[in-house]
């Protein structure tokens, strides 16, 4: 059957099968209703099925002809703990929960490639559809990846997406090399010493010793590292205090922080453990700091990227694919499928009017235009890879 043609088939079950995930959302590793349809619709098209792979993870093989190469698609499945505010008739019907992130979506296009491959048959060799849990918080990929996956499923490359509300509708956006940030977060308790707003002499104000140290913190960046290295210290969090005439005993602030290179990975931690100590220390108090390494910076990798563009440039045309000129400083953990096998992650853009709402916004919706686009291009991909 022609690619079009069994796409087009299939469209109105697809949106379908977005939207039903979009009115379920659930947050990471506990995606069993997202993982037991997943399954099901998989066994359905005639993929080998695996569950059980990082609780809520589900991988799809399907073999054809005698070759012995292989690739590995991933699609994320888990959800965000956002109230949602789109007012969609098939908004989320779980409060406080939403596919903010379009991950509804890009597990839909995943089906949707699963079903046109196993119609096709058009390709030698093995395809495994990998869909993770918890892309968001707890980090599925590294978790199915240490249960095994790369042992069970062996893959010679591995490719993923993200949708991207800010980039031009259907434009393929990637780069060689590193395309999203290292994460990490710092939590700094200022412990003072509470009491009467009317006698600060009395006491030690964890709040004025936290504006120092919010303070100093932006010197981080602007002072300690090199300024052709990209990296982001962020205060997201400064909690302290209740009333206008109590000192409180305690201020808690949460940093958020991104690089890429590992060096300057700990300079950043070195300094921001220093600055609270020693900000604190000459405020006659003590600053505690749980420093939590988070995801390695996602790198692609040059043969598979190379690849993966040329694959893009032929279907979509060269004026729809552009190299990243500097990545991005969000994360993702398909960094660790990364570190584990070649491959090669990119952004494919949603923007149609400029009005889109970015990704984890309360008023975000995945754009099913682009389902038939990604299950088109995940088809000629695996297909391309594993041409005959
Ligand atoms: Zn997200
Ligand atoms: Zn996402």
């Amino acid at each position: 059957m022609k690619l079009s043609a069994s796409i087009d088939n299939a469209m109105p079950e697809l949106v379908a099968i977005r939207r039903d995930f979009h009115a379920h959302p659930e947050l990471g590793l506990a995606e069993t209703r997202t993982s037991a349809f997943v399954a099901r619709h998989l066994e359905a098209l005639g993929f080998e099925v695996t569950t059980g792979l990082a609780k809520t993870g589900v991988v799809g093989t399907l073999s054809c002809g005698t070759g012995s190469r292989s690739i590995g698609i991933r699609a994320d499945m888990d959800a965000l703990p956002i109230a949602e505010e789109t007012g969609l008739d098939y908004a989320s019907k779980t409060p406080g929960l939403m596919h903010a992130c379009g991950h509804d979506g890009h597990t839909a296009m995943l089906l949707g490639a699963a079903r046109a491959l196993a119609e096709r048959k058009n390709f030698n060799g093995t395809i495994h559809l990998i869909f993770q849990p918890a892309e968001e918080n707890a980090g599925g990929a590294k978790i199915m990846v240490d249960e095994g996956l790369f042992e069970r499923f062996p893959c010679d490359a591995v490719f993923a997406l993200h949708n991207e509300p800010n980039l031009p509708f259907g434009q393929f956006a990637l780069c060689d090399g590193p395309i999203m940030a290292a994460v990490d977060e710092a939590r700094i308790t200022v412990h003072g010493r509470g009491g009467h707003g009317a006698e600060p002499q009395e006491t030690a104000d964890p709040i004025v010793c936290g504006a120092s140290i919010v303070m100093a913190l932006q010197t981080v960046v602007a002072r300690n590292i090199h300024p052709m290295d990209p990296s982001v210290v962020t205060v997201g969090a400064f909690h302290a205090g209740s009333a206008s005439n109590i000192i409180p005993e305690r201020a808690e602030i949460v940093v958020g922080i991104r690089s890429f290179d590992p060096a300057v990975r700990d300079e950043l931690e070195r300094r921001i453990r220093m600055i609270a100590k020693s900000q604190a220390q000459s405020f006659g108090m003590r600053a505690t700091v749980d420093y939590e390494r988070s995801y390695d910076a996602t790198v692609n990798h040059k043969a598979e990227t190379d690849f993966l563009r040329e694959t893009a440039i032929r279907f979509a045309g060269a004026d729809h694919v552009v190299d990243l000129q500097r990545p991005f400083m969000g994360s993702e953990d398909f960094a660790y499928m990364l570190k584990e096998r070649p491959g090669s992650y990119f952004f494919l853009g949603s923007r149609v009017t400029g009005e889109e709402k970015s990704l984890h916004h309360p008023g975000y919706n995945f754009n099913d235009d682009l389902l038939p686009i990604g299950v088109a291009f995940w088809t000629e991909l695996a297909e391309a890879y594993l041409a005959r």
